[in-house]
């Protein structure tokens, strides 16, 4: 029998809509069709940042909760993950929509450089982060765009401070961070597996890499992301139209490797979620 995928689709990036990104989805009634077309196509979670009207980022709970219950309604039992990252807004503030209580939310373990900024995660917003998360019932998925911060989310969760097993993301291919390089995926599943045999993880490719790095999720046994905030164009020759077409492509995939995409309940029990409400 196959074994399951987790398909994850990040459907709203932090960079503003142009014309080299048309079907990233803003407002709110597009985030929840694109999310609603995406769930169609095959994926189980969704990775959500949110926006104001004018297009810049914001960490607004006001936004979030409406996403969130748009989501909810249309496509019943999927997961719903908040981004915690840094571009949506600066310190405490990122975790401001905890409360909120979506069934995970990202967390990133370690600061890294990212194309033209630092990405910084210092110890103490790690700290806060993780508390709010615990504190909410929240799971955390461990953002690991480079080597030291697997170990540091094992060692916080051997100190109780994020709740075991771990679910780890890959992060591959951002300019200035981690290239996309097989062996290293493959050394880093590796180690998670021999510190903590029950983790589970999926594995992301920014721009050309996203496509590539599917199939290596897909072949590894791991889970898969998607979506525009990752990548918009569908191959060299064009964008993509939607991110359903992004997640349609992986879903496809699935077949090649003796997989299938995950339904919401099967991924919620991969990941020892709760129930959706
Ligand atoms: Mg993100």
């Amino acid at each position: 029998m196959s074994s399951p995928c987790i398909i994850s689709v990040a459907i709203t990036g932090s960079l503003p809509r142009k014309e080299n990104n048309p079907a990233v989805p803003i407002s709110i009634a597009e985030q929840v069709e694109s999310t609603h077309a995406a769930y169609e196509a095959g994926a189980a979670l969704v990775h959500l940042h949110v926006r104001n009207d004018d297009q810049t980022p914001t960490s607004n709970p006001e936004r979030f909760a409406q996403v969130q219950a748009g989501i909810a309604r249309h496509c019943p039992g999927m997961i719903i993950q908040f981004s915690t990252g840094g571009r949506s807004g600066n310190g405490l503030e990122r975790g401001g929509m905890l409360h909120l209580r979506p069934d995970m939310a990202s967390l990133a373990t370690g600061s890294c450089n990212f194309p033209s900024i630092i990405y910084m995660n210092p110890p103490d917003l790690i700290l806060h982060l993780a508390e709010q998360m615990k504190t909410y019932a929240i799971k955390p998925e461990i953002e690991v765009f480079d080597l030291s911060m697997l170990y540091q989310a094992l060692r916080l969760a051997d100190e109780g401070m994020i709740p075991k097993p771990l679910h780890v993301q890959f992060v591959f291919g951002i300019k200035n961070c981690m290239p996309a390089v097989w062996q290293v995926l493959e050394f880093q599943v590796a180690e998670l597996k021999r510190l903590m045999p029950e983790a589970t993880w999926a594995a992301a490719g920014i721009g050309r890499h996203q496509l590539e790095l599917n199939h290596w999720a897909l072949k590894l046994n791991g889970h898969c992301r998607t979506g525009l905030e990752d990548n918009v164009r569908y191959d060299g020759s064009r964008l993509a139209a939607s991110n359903a077409e992004l997640v349609g492509r992986v879903a496809e995939l699935c077949g090649q490797y003796d997989r299938h995409p995950a339904s919401p309940s099967e991924a919620r029990t991969l990941l020892r979620l709760r129930p959706a409400a």
